[in-house]
């Protein structure tokens, strides 16, 4: 009967239109309020206070408008006359227990939305008693207890309902409607919340209302009309209020979709896989993961991700953000190194961000890198840096065998390359070195590692156990060599020169094996014959005879065997002397006499020659001084003596320990010493000149930039190489070269000396294009100055 007496209240007391106005304020009412209860329980901070109090606002005006409106709704109007402070206080209280009930709700902890839809429920109930209060001024009320209890049970229960509904993972969905950006999901909880939370009111008010029973009415306080008015009124100051509350959760709720497409994509654009898993279960993925495991996005939500699908190597490190690696496996069975990092410094508790990547990739790269640094991009040879690795393994395994296991190393350079490329140009160059890279890799057996160690030099490494493995290499890779090379449409046939030292017959450090074959393979260069040498067949010989020879030398300055010899120099238009090259000789006691050429370059490296330059000054001045009819002499400086810093002073103290004139002394350099150190020895050269000594230019038209030579320094003299008068007589081109330095010569006004003149033919053709001097044998050959230190007067002979 008490179900009756609800629904007989409900139809046969109320105003039926005011009713679907109050029920449907009650369900839009109810929709706001849940909702944006829901984005509170999203959000932390300010931003969640300002939520609950949007949340509290929404809840206590809907429900009081409701109420309001229903009790206007309500026919037997005889007890109507209401107080209007005790209706605002129903408001208030509506609106603070609403805020202070929502809030604990949305606290998170266990049993909150029971507590805090209980504490809704009871703030309900509480606004609808005091509202009948207020609209029970005017006559007497009476409230049947059972009623009223009910009333407040039933809209307790479902308040409690409809929180827990709502906020059912609310916080969770929030998180992951926040890394998503996908909205929408938990409208089946927003929409039972809605239901639940409308149902809590309706049910109370009934029931509320039944429970009144009015005992002693009283003339009615309002009228019909004003009756409606009123509803309305209130109906439209609710509805302000809750479009208001519901426009600020739309436009958060748009921003939030719309920048979360925007993350969304960026998410699905990023190299890296990103996961976002909540308590261990991934609630979000984005393509690059998904193509990393292999799983299709509705699949792998919810699926456990670490230890599972991701295998740590090591502990998993949390929120630091530090690079580990792991394994993830794929659909297929296969799985996939990848670099995480993790993070789980996010305001959602449970919650963790995973960036993967791909170190698959990275590897890949990593070896093409190491390809690139180990290879030589032309030929795809290894390079040279891979060469000495390799070698340096070969031979510490070589070493650990008793004895140790022989390697060779073959050392081979191209002969002429260099005019491959100035004839077929570089790409012809470079297609001819392809040939041979490939044809070398071809050739050599699997033991042995073959590396182009420079722009045409190649390199290979065997280890053998008899020397006629080391030799059936040699004949393959000459064969290799010897195949003709198709460039241009023409055939280029090219040979090598090939250097080889043993392990560890010759050395036994790579270094020193390394510099043993290069050795070998220069000496190979300058043989005639088939290029081909071992280091240690005759290095031995050589390296003693060098070290004997140095010492000798030593000796020889000690001893006084070094000679200087004089050449006369004429002047071609008068034919007259007009000076001496003056050119050093040693008498050496077991080999006789040796010319310059075989031992001054030893003198230069080992250093000696700075000692028997500073001799030759001083000796050529004192020569000159005692002998005037030497005239101006000529005195050969090596590039090494610029190295002094007092050259200048030698020159100077050998003068005045002569008493020559300066004038009468003349200083030959060539351009390799010009080429060293420019500034300084222009420098150099100033002050010598300063002396009043003069300096010609020796051996001119053999070096690289003859011409540029020229402007370093204002040289006294020009003399011409030798080998332009071998060939003047045959080759149009040595006579053009001559005019030019001639021409040269006569534009700078520097006199020109031809050297190597031997026939009259040569001194014709010299005199006709106005050659200013000339030396050579047919004037004369470097001779010993007669009366000087006891040497015999004539030993022409003997002369280089
Ligand atoms: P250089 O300065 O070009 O000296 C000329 C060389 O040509 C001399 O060789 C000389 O004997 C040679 N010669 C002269 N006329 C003729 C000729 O008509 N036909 C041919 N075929 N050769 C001719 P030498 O004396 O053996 O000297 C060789 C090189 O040694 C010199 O070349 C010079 O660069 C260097 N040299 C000689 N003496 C000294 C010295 O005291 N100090 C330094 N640092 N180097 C010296
Ligand atoms: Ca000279
Ligand atoms: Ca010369």
């Amino acid at each position: 009967s008490g179900m009756l007496r609800v629904f007989t209240c409900l139809t046969d007391d109320h105003n039926p239109w005011l009713i679907i106005v109050a029920g449907a304020l009650c369900l839009a009412g109810a929709g706001v309020s849940i909702a944006v209860l829901r984005r509170a329980a999203q959000t932390v901070g300010w931003s969640r206070a300002g939520w609950l109090l949007m949340a509290s606002v929404a809840t206590g005006t809907f429900v009081w408008c409701t109420h309001f409106i229903a009790m206007l709704a309500y026919e037997p109007g005889a007890m109507l006359g209401f107080d209007l402070l005790l209706t605002l206080c129903s408001v208030l209280l509506a609106v603070i227990g609403c805020g202070a009930a929502s809030t604990l709700a949305v606290t998170g902890w266990r049993g909150a939305a029971t507590l805090g839809g209980a504490g809704l429920g009871l703030s309900i109930g509480l606004m609808h008693y005091a509202g009948m209060a207020a609209f029970g001024r005017g006559g007497v009320i009476a409230f049947d207890r059972s009623y009223v209890v009910a009333s407040l049970l039933a809209g307790t229960g479902c308040a409690i309902m409809a929180l827990r509904a709502a906020l059912r993972s609310a916080a969770g969905h929030g998180a992951e409607e926040h890394a998503s950006g996908r909205l929408g999901a938990g409208r089946r909880e927003a929409v039972l919340g809605t239901l639940w939370l409308g149902l809590a009111v309706v049910s109370l008010h009934l029931t509320g209302m039944t429970a009144v029973t009015v005992t002693l009415p009283r003339p009615l306080a309002l009228e019909g009309t004003m009756r409606t008015e009123l509803a309305l009124a209130a109906g439209g100051v609710g509805l302000l209020v809750l479009a208001a509350v519901a426009a600020a959760w739309m436009i958060d709720h748009q921003t939030r979709a719309e920048s979360g497409n925007h993350l969304r994509r960026l998410a699905d654009s990023a190299m890296e896989g990103l996961a976002i898993t909540q308590d261990g279960l991934i609630i979000e993925a984005n393509d690059t993961f998904r193509a990393m495991v292999g799983i299709a996005a509705l699949r792998l939500l919810g699926m456990p991700l670490p230890g599972t699908l991701l295998t740590m190597r090591g502990a998993l490190e949390s929120s630091g953000g530090q690079r580990q690696e792991g394994r993830l496996s794929h659909a297929d069975g296969s799985a996939l190194d990848v670099e995480v990092v993790t993070r789980d410094d996010v305001p959602s508790p449970g919650m963790r961000i995973y960036a993967f990547r791909d170190l698959r990739e990275r590897r890949e790269q990593e070896r093409r890198i190491l390809y690139v640094a180990m290879h030589d991009a032309l030929t795809g040879l290894p390079n040279r840096a891979r060469f000495a690795q390799r070698m340096d393994q070969m031979l510490q395994l070589a070493e650990r065998e008793d004895p140790p296991h022989p390697v060779a190393l073959l050392h081979l350079d191209l002969d002429r390359f260099k005019d491959v490329n100035d004839l077929h140009g570089h790409a012809g160059g470079d297609a001819l070195l392809r040939g041979i890279g490939r044809r070398l890799s071809q050739a050599i057996p699997a033991q042995a590692f073959a590396a182009r160690l420079g722009s045409d030099e190649f390199g290979v490494l065997l280890p053998f156990t008899q020397e006629a493995e080391v030799f059936e290499l040699i004949v393959r890779l000459e064969s290799a060599l010897a195949e003709p090379n198709h460039i241009g449409g023409g055939e280029v046939s090219i040979t090598a020169a090939t250097g080889i030292a043993l392990f560890p017959t010759d050395a036994t450090r790579g270094d020193e094996l390394r510099a043993y074959a290069d050795l070998a393979m220069r000496r190979a260069k300058a043989s005639a014959g088939r290029g081909l040498r071992f280091y240690h067949a005759e290095i031995d010989v050589a390296e003693r005879h060098r070290r004997q020879m140095s010492e000798d030398m030593r000796a020889a300055l000690k001893k006084e065997h070094f000679r200087l010899y004089a050449q006369l120099q004429i002047d071609i238009t008068t034919s007259e002397p007009c000076g001496h090259e003056m050119l050093l000789r040693w008498l050496h006691p077991e080999h006789g006499l040796i010319p310059p050429a075989d031992f001054i370059p030893l003198a230069e490296e080992n250093g000696l020659i700075l000692p028997i330059g500073e001799w030759v000054l001083r000796e050529a001045c004192a020569m000159a001084a005692a002998h005037p009819h030497l005239g101006k002499v000529a005195v050969n400086l090596s590039p090494v003596q610029f190295s002094q810093p007092d050259l200048p002073q030698q020159v100077a103290s050998a003068l005045a320990a002569s008493g020559l004139s300066p004038w009468r002394l003349e200083l030959e350099i060539t351009e390799t010493t010009l080429m060293q150190d420019q500034a300084r020895t222009v420098l150099l050269l100033k002050r010598i000149k300063a002396l009043g000594v003069s300096v010609a230019i020796d051996d001119f038209g053999t070096g690289y930039s003859s011409l540029s030579t020229l402007r370093s320094f204002p040289f006294d003299k020009i003399k011409l190489d030798r080998s332009f008068m071998a060939e003047i007589e045959t080759s149009p081109q040595a006579i053009a070269i001559l005019r030019a330095v001639i021409g040269i010569g006569r534009g700078l006004d520097i006199p020109v000396l031809a050297e190597g003149v031997e026939t009259e033919t040569q001194l014709t053709l010299l005199r006709a294009e106005g050659c200013a001097e000339a030396q050579g044998y047919l004037f004369g050959r470097p001779e010993p100055v007669p009366g000087n230190r006891g040497q015999p007067s004539s030993n022409g002979t003997l002369a280089a």
